[in-house]
């Protein structure tokens, strides 16, 4: 072994461990740095984790008024999550993780103080079959507050160890899980089944978590009909070779969700899943078309009069649009419909009462 092969040999050891140092010293920083970026906080009060929309040139980065924004997740007062970094636009946000995506909460919302009451909850998708009207509460606990929901099922959207969470009328609730009125518990359910083609398995899983979600939150009736037309939900990156957020081929019960227009991310948005649920219910498919009343839709300058992009046109543009977008208005926010549209609110009041 000559002197200059050794003194090679000895630099590559002496490099090979310090790279590994390094690596193992860059690794715990990560992992303290995002310990550190995660805390507990609680909801003061009922808010939903909305979809940041950015890098859209006719959104210029900015968090659109809420209600018109992409839901997933609903939380109610006194719930724990863990959030991340706090956001500053027009106003601010904490982001949550959520099925393999950065959402986010109200600062308004949430508060570092722990309440007198408070409760975590896990996601969970299931129907439960309902023999009378039963109880659901505000919170997990029994107490006075609570309203009667007369149905025959209703799908959740988590559980606690002795409750199950649901939204219902635009609240969350809660149903004690040994209620005698819950007959069975279907913990595969049906729903509208989800195709996407040449996406990683992680991403369907998370997509299809999310539609879920979604359709978990619906009012009953829209749930029944559209698992009676066998709905189905598609993700692709082109609807009709254009590159549109979400639409309804109309004539079948079939939604298209297009995938994230921010080319830098490989993910998935579903912006308007509710309106498009609303499609697919009030015009969408079969026997079931029934156009929104004419004094319902004359509301859609009251209804629609305030927010930031051009959306707010399109959903003025026709009656299923007004329709469609009513409903999506109605299932997250029915007192925003009824003070500012009550005869659409009654309409939607009545069909799924
Ligand atoms: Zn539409």
């Amino acid at each position: 072994m000559n002197k200059e092969f050794a003194m090679k040999a000895a630099f590559y050891r002496i490099a090979t461990i310090a790279i590994f140092i390094i690596a193992m010293f860059t690794m715990l920083l990560s992992q303290e740095a995002f310990a550190a970026d995660t805390k507990a906080m609680y909801l003061v009060k009922q808010e939903c984790s909305y979809f940041k929309l950015g890098e859209a040139p006719e959104y210029d980065m900015v968090l659109v008024d809420p209600r018109y924004n992409s839901v997933t997740g609903v939380y109610g007062p006194g719930e724990k999550v863990q959030v991340g970094n706090l956001v500053s636009s027009d106003v601010d946000y904490y982001e949550v993780d959520l099925f393999g995506e950065t959402w986010y909460i109200s600062a308004d919302s949430l508060s570092e103080k722990k309440p007198k009451y408070s409760y975590q909850t896990n996601y969970i998708f299931s129907k439960l079959t309902l023999s009378a009207p039963i109880k659901i509460y505000a919170k997990p606990s029994v107490s006075k507050e609570f309203t009667s929901y007369d149905d025959a099922f209703i799908y959740t959207i988590g559980e606690t160890n002795y409750w199950y969470k649901v939204f219902v009328d635009g609240n969350v609730g809660f149903i004690r899980k040994k209620s005698p009125e819950i007959i069975s518990v279907d913990v595969d359910p049906p729903f509208p089944l989800v195709e996407m083609n040449n996406l990683p398995n992680k991403t369907i899983e998370n997509m299809t978590l999310r539609v879920r979600y979604t359709f978990c939150m619906l009012p009953s009736e829209v749930q029944e009909t559209l698992t009676k037309n066998n709905l189905k939900v598609t993700v692709s990156n082109r609807i009709n070779g254009e590159r549109r957020y979400a639409g309804l081929t109309t004539g079948s019960s079939k939604i298209q969700l297009i995938e994230d227009y921010r080319d830098f991310s490989p993910v998935i948005i579903d912006d308007a899943i509710f309106h498009e649920f609303g499609h697919a219910y009030v015009n969408g498919s079969g026997n079931h078309y029934t156009p929104i009343p004419e004094n319902c839709y004359a509301e859609r300058d009251s209804l629609f009069d305030d927010f930031l992009d051009g959306r707010q046109a399109h959903y003025k543009s026709n009656k299923n649009e007004y329709a469609a977008e009513s409903l999506e208005l109605y299932i997250k926010e029915p007192e925003t419909v009824k003070a500012k549209a009550p005869l659409t609110y009654e309409y939607f009041y009545n069909l799924f009462h």
